[in-house]
């Protein structure tokens, strides 16, 4: 399982991966400003590569969404457009057919993506792991509270 978070220190920007989370010890330490994050690995955590609890901030309620690359989605559909455009007066079946290529490209991305849990509270995320059936879609009323 990886784990992805963004360094809590003050003023640091660094999103920190690491993988297999399973392995990490009991911290990670920040390559930008060398903040040591504590950890708090979980059994089911080790053992089940599902996540129960935090391991950053030790938050319970976690949600599960789908690992959509928006920026990738984005272009696709950008390009496809740029091209549709270009193709549009001189050959319309083919610009037609772009767009519904990039709409399928899109598609295909959605079903074939895989899923990652989400900390409510500290928007850490964890991928590649079992997913724990505890958890469900983002729900807006819990993440008004933090
Ligand atoms: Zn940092
Ligand atoms: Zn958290």
């Amino acid at each position: 399982m990886q784990i992805r978070y963004h360094c809590p220190h003050d003023g640091c920007v660094a999103i920190i991966e690491y993988a297999p989370l399973e392995d990490a010890g009991d911290s990670i330490t920040c390559p930008r400003c060398r903040h040591t994050q504590p950890l708090k690995l979980t059994e089911s955590i080790r053992c089940g590569h599902s996540v129960d609890r935090c391991t950053v901030c030790g938050g319970t309620e976690l949600f599960i969404r789908k690992d959509f690359p928006q920026r990738v989605g984005l272009a696709v559909v950008v390009v496809a457009g740029l091209a549709s455009v270009y193709f549009l007066r001189t050959n319309f079946m083919l610009a037609y057919a772009i767009l519904a290529a990039a709409v399928l490209v899109d598609l295909a991305f959605y079903l074939v993506i895989g899923k990652v849990t989400t900390c409510y509270a500290c928007r850490a995320e964890y991928r590649g792991g079992r997913l724990n059936p505890a958890h469900e879609g983002f729900d807006l009323a819990t993440s008004e509270k933090y």
